[in-house]
């Protein structure tokens, strides 16, 4: 069980068991949302992700995809859509066990970005 929060804490969150996916993604939309050069996330099914506080607000960035940000300290969240949740990988209480394994639209990387 991993769990997580949003930088004011209002928004908490717990994931079971392994991700099923994580990765860099360096797309324009991760960009602007955050606000930094690239985003992280670690991906599980939903049914494995549970929130509690009533804190979470959502953005639909395209179609059927919904960014989930604390409506009171806005930090950014998650990236999901149906069946799935992707959490940025910085709200958890143990990033550093959560390296992403790849790059998520790798040709929009920024050329000074070194990782
Ligand atoms: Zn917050
Ligand atoms: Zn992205």
């Amino acid at each position: 069980m991993r769990e997580g929060r949003c930088l004011c804490g209002q928004v908490r969150f717990s994931a079971d068991g392994a991700p099923t996916w994580t990765s860099y993604c360096h797309c324009q939309s991760c960009r602007r949302q955050t606000g930094a050069p690239v985003a992280a996330y670690a991906g599980f099914e939903a049914a494995k992700v549970r929130f509690t506080g009533d804190g979470l607000s959502y953005f639909e960035s395209s179609p059927g995809v919904r960014r989930g940000f604390c409506g009171r300290c806005g930090s950014t969240l998650t990236y999901r859509w149906p069946g799935e949740i992707h959490l940025h990988v910085g709200a958890f209480d143990d990033p550093a066990t959560l390296a992403p394994a790849g790059h998520a639209f790798a040709d929009e990387r920024l050329p000074w970005l070194k990782l």
